[in-house]
């Protein structure tokens, strides 16, 4: 179960990790596609807006006729122009031949040639802002210059004339003229244009995310269910084998002629029984605590008697040496809580304090009024082993334990913090856990006053 939770694991990271590199890669070669075919149809725009001048100027001064005559490479330009895919370097020589023939006598346009460049960026839906400038590289000087900025989406970045692309389209062969179209880039359009396949690709990846995490948690559910069936298994052999070796030495070997031995042996089988039946009420209070007809009964409790009880109990229990202070703030300070949960939650802390100390434990309790929030603050600390940062929230899982606890020979289910939570929380309260590992720890809990 466990192994098959950890291939499945390993097999659709696997999976997610290989479907979001092919997803990059396409995205990536997607954009720089898009980008490049915008950039060809905007230089494409700038040529089309000249050609157009010029058979516009040609037209206009209803010269069209002669120019046919005059130029025999108009014919052959207007031919090449309604063909599918005319070759671009003929194309622009043919134009070039145009500009040649036709700008001594009819002067160039350079604002027809923006206004018509306008109407052909127009198709491409970009709000693109350009400088239109036309040169001349002779004389050294700027003929004409004009400046677009269309009103664009808030969402896009103010466009960035520093690092601008220029087409530079030459109007003769000696390249003494030209046309220069400095623009923004048209990256942000680009990805403007591929956001819902951004999103799509996101969520993609979130979900996988998620599922990964989920299956890390059942991963992790199953190894603490395993540890926790192994040990549990083992906490209940032993009472039941004392208890059924007591029962047999009696019977088998009559001891009825020994009373003294007898009740040593009634004895020890007591102890086992009692110690079987808390384990089992154990299991079955963080059961019980998990489940929705889970009542609280609530009633008031003096602080410090409740307090003293613990310490009490855990001096008279404590395997080793044991220092234990509690300090009430005020003294009379009382509370309204289920009496039996409230004295299992600080229990089960000191109890932990205690069994994660390692050779001497010294532990100190403390409750106070906080007056501001009108709540009760309870704080068991300890000097022993403490808990990493990593696994500070996991403690509270249910059968979560610490993996080192084990090299310590210590006993547990990894039920204690689980159930300890729950009744916080079912009071309205919170836990928190301050801890530095080999300096202690220190669970702090608060629950509403009344
Ligand atoms: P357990 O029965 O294992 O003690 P708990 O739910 O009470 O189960 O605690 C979960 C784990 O948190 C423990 O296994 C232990 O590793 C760690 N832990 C709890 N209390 C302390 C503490 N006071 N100091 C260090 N580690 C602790």
């Amino acid at each position: 179960m466990i192994f098959s939770s950890r291939r499945l694991l390993l097999l659709f990271s696997l999976c997610i990790v290989v479907m979001q590199g092919v997803l990059g890669v396409w995205l990536v070669r997607h954009f720089s596609q898009r980008r490049a075919q915008l950039d060809r149809d905007i230089t494409t725009a700038l040529e089309a807006a000249d050609l157009q001048e010029i058979l516009r100027r040609a037209l206009n001064e209803r010269v069209g006729t002669n120019l046919l005559l005059y130029l025999p490479a108009t014919t052959e330009l207007l031919e090449i122009t309604h063909r599918q895919s005319p070759s671009r370097e003929l194309t622009l020589e043919l134009q070039r031949t145009l500009h040649a023939s036709l700008d001594s006598w009819l002067t160039i346009s350079p604002a027809t040639t923006d206004s018509l460049l306008q109407s052909n960026l127009s198709v491409l839906h970009l709000p693109l802002s350009y400088e239109l400038r036309l040169l001349d590289f002779d004389r050294g000087e700027t003929l004409h210059r004009v400046y677009h900025c269309p009103p664009r989406p808030f969402y896009l970045p103010p466009p960035n004339f520093q690092t601008a692309p220029a087409d530079t389209l030459y109007l003769d062969s000696e390249r003494l003229q030209a046309y220069v179209l400095r623009r923004e880039s048209v990256a942000p359009f680009v990805l403007l244009e591929m956001l819902p396949l951004l999103l799509l690709c996101g969520a993609l990846a979130a979900t996988g995310v998620g599922l990964m995490w989920l299956l890390m948690r059942r991963a992790e559910t199953e190894i603490a269910l395993r540890d926790f069936t192994r040990n549990i298994t083992h906490e209940l052999k032993t009472p039941i084998a004392v208890a059924l070796a007591a029962h047999e030495a009696i019977i088998d070997f009559g001891v009825d002629a020994d009373p003294s031995r007898l009740r040593r042996l009634l004895e020890t089988s007591r102890r086992q029984l009692r110690h079987l039946a808390a384990l089992v009420e154990q299991v079955l209070a963080v059961h019980r605590s998990d489940t929705a007809s889970f009542v609280l009964c609530r009633e008031r409790i003096e602080v410090h008697s409740l307090l003293s009880r613990i310490e009490d109990e855990h001096r008279l229990k404590a395997g080793k040496p044991l220092t234990l202070r509690v300090e009430v703030t005020p003294p009379d300070l009382v509370l309204l809580a289920d009496a039996t949960h409230l004295y299992n939650v600080v229990s089960n802390l000191v109890d932990n304090a205690v069994k994660y100390s390692l050779s001497q434990a010294d532990v100190e309790i403390r409750a106070y009024r906080d007056v501001g929030r009108g709540r009760v603050v309870f704080a068991v600390s300890d000097r022993g082993m403490g808990i990493a940062a990593r696994h500070r929230r996991a403690v509270f899982r249910r059968f979560f334990r610490v993996p080192q606890g084990d090299c310590h020979d210590t006993r547990g289910y990894g039920l204690g913090l689980f159930y300890v939570r729950r009744v916080v929380e079912l009071h309205g309260g919170r836990i928190r856990l301050d801890s530095t590992p080999g300096r202690g720890s220190t669970f702090t809990f608060w629950l509403p006053e009344s």
